[in-house]
């Protein structure tokens, strides 16, 4: 297992472990309301950009197109926030759901030492005691072994080089336009 798959198993073993106990968590099919608000253009390490590459590889090629013409949108878009380029706005479902960056996966689940949580919603129910005894995962931790999967870009630097996948039958077709649900 190289090392951003180990990292995703232990996020995914946190994840595990805070559902496990609070079977109601929020963060679940058709809520993808922080894949609509991100706050900056996602970063991504070189390993996490060859992983969602494959993700992509895997698309119908339409998908593919869509995704790029998203992302060509995004470079001109000065607001903040914005909608993530791999989220299929009219399913609710995120087109690389198993490819997906850390970021992703600990969304929801994780704190960070000087932003705290990152879901307003569920920020409401920390406010309302419901989550009292969740015990959190380390998002600066993440960050830390992040750094040794690669060198950093923006997503849409990444994507400056990448060229659509023709013809490419799908290996994996259940991974596709799977419904958000860290
Ligand atoms: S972090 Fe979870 S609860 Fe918050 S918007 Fe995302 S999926 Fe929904
Ligand atoms: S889960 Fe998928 S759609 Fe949502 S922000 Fe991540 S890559 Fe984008």
């Amino acid at each position: 297992m190289n090392t951003l798959a180990k990292l995703h198993a232990d996020i995914d073993q946190r994840v595990d472990c805070i559902r496990a106990e609070y079977p109601d968590w929020l963060c679940r099919s058709g809520c993808e309301g922080c894949c609509h608000r991100l706050a900056e253009i996602p970063q991504l390490t070189a390993a996490e950009w060859d992983l969602l590459r494959e993700g992509l590889s895997q698309l119908p090629e339409a998908s593919q197109h869509s995704i790029r013409q998203n992302v060509i949108a995004l470079t001109e878009q000065q607001s903040r926030p914005i909608v993530c380029p791999m989220l299929n706005q009219e399913s609710g479902t995120c087109r690389v759901y198993l490819y997906r960056p850390t970021a992703c996966r600990t969304y929801g689940f994780y704190v960070q030492r000087d932003k705290g949580l990152y879901c307003n919603d569920i920020e409401a129910q920390v406010a309302s005691s419901a989550l009292d005894n969740v015990v959190w995962g380390n998002q600066d931790a993440i960050d830390q072994r992040l750094k040794s999967t690669g060198e950093t870009r923006e997503l849409t630097a990444w994507f400056s080089g990448w060229k659509i996948s023709v013809g490419n039958d799908s290996l994996y077709p259940n991974c596709l336009d799977t419904p958000v649900s860290r």
